[in-house]
């Protein structure tokens, strides 16, 4: 059976192809032609001979995943795209374009154990975590489609990351190397409901690429409604790994923040957060709050807080001397939406 090409890393890669090619300059321009040129088929290997193309082509292959479909916001030219893997499961990834940053969100799991009574994800039971090649593919697949660079990578898909963390640290490894991706690691955002070890080994691990957490409530009993599966880490666990993070990686945090209508949008809330903010010490220039929209999924009775209750929510956030960002909601008309990549 072939060997899918991404899922190695490069020394596993090195290691795979010695009894056919000798000199380690040709490993490396193969990897090039895969990471930086993001070439689709062997045949485009331009500077490698025919027999080693076809020695490549009988021994590995570059794609797994196959784009059964693409949608395209017609409010802000968000992509929704809807990957088949091999096994003939399904999962997503958006591409958001911005001028000269364009980004992709992508997914790490296909399903989502943590089950957030707001998200569509969660209602998809796992199926199982994506492989190292998979998660990168999603990039590569989308670059070769709108034939564009993409400077951002959102680890914000289907998925919890931190509970595929394995695959995660080797994708970073690769995004962050300057021979392959080469992406500044200022320009990856993971995100989590708080595993607060996971985090912890990613902090360690030095990776320095900005995170992001998924806090939206102040309250546990209502924090555990809208996350069942919240890993039983408590606000104040998350909030110290919060802390942990800045003071070790000097990178920037977020806190995301969906509003609920009537839920956990008041005054009291928004005066809560920026105590429980000030408590942590992460009142700091390096942490900003993104309040969120609730994003309309199938089955849920969720409703969205109203335009005057969430500036009235900044506002006070603000007061109090917390960076914070009303997050606008990408592709809500094709269901790219954070929340909202269900089937
Ligand atoms: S919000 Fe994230 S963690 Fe929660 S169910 Fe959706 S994908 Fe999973």
């Amino acid at each position: 059976m072939k060997k899918y090409i991404l899922d190695f890393t490069t020394a596993q890669l090195k290691a795979a192809v010695k009894n056919i090619i000798k000199e380690d300059y040709r490993t490396n321009q193969i990897i090039e032609w895969v990471y930086v040129k993001k070439a689709s088929s062997f045949d485009d290997f331009t500077n490698i001979s025919k027999n080693l193309q076809e020695e490549l082509n009988k021994r590995f292959t570059l794609r797994v995943l196959k784009i059964v479909k693409k949608e395209r916001s017609i409010i802000d030219g968000t992509i929704r795209y809807t990957f088949q893997t091999v096994d003939k499961k399904y999962f997503f990834a958006v591409f958001l374009p911005a001028n000269g940053k364009n980004s992709v969100c992508i997914s790490s799991q296909i399903g989502c154990p943590v089950s957030c009574v707001f998200c569509s994800s969660g209602k998809v039971k796992l199926v199982r975590n994506l492989t190292k090649g998979e998660i990168l593919e999603q990039i590569l697949q989308i670059e070769n489609d709108i034939k564009e660079k993409i400077s951002g990578v959102l680890f914000m898909g289907m998925g919890e990351p931190t509970l595929n963390l394995n695959n995660i640290v080797l994708a970073l490894n690769s995004l962050l190397s300057n021979k392959e991706f080469g992406i500044g690691k200022r320009h990856i955002t993971l995100s989590s409901v708080g595993n607060v070890p996971a985090i912890k080994k990613l902090v360690d691990d030095n990776f320095g690429v900005r995170l992001a957490l998924s806090l939206h409530s102040v309250d546990e009993k209502q924090r555990k409604k809208l996350i069942p599966n919240n890993f039983g880490f408590h606000i104040e666990d998350i909030l110290n790994v919060g802390k942990y993070y800045l003071k070790k990686t000097k990178s920037h945090l977020t806190i995301e923040y969906i509003l609920f209508g009537n839920i956990n949008d008041s005054a009291a809330d928004a005066h809560k957060l920026a105590r429980l903010l000030r408590h942590h010490e992460l009142l700091n220039p390096s942490v900003q709050v993104n309040l969120m929209p609730f994003n309309p999924v199938k089955g849920s009775n969720l409703q969205a807080t109203q335009e005057e209750t969430v500036q009235k929510f900044k506002n006070i956030l603000k007061l109090n001397g917390i960076i914070v960002n009303i997050r606008q909601a990408k592709g809500a008309d094709i269901k790219a939406a954070c929340g909202q990549l269900g089937y």
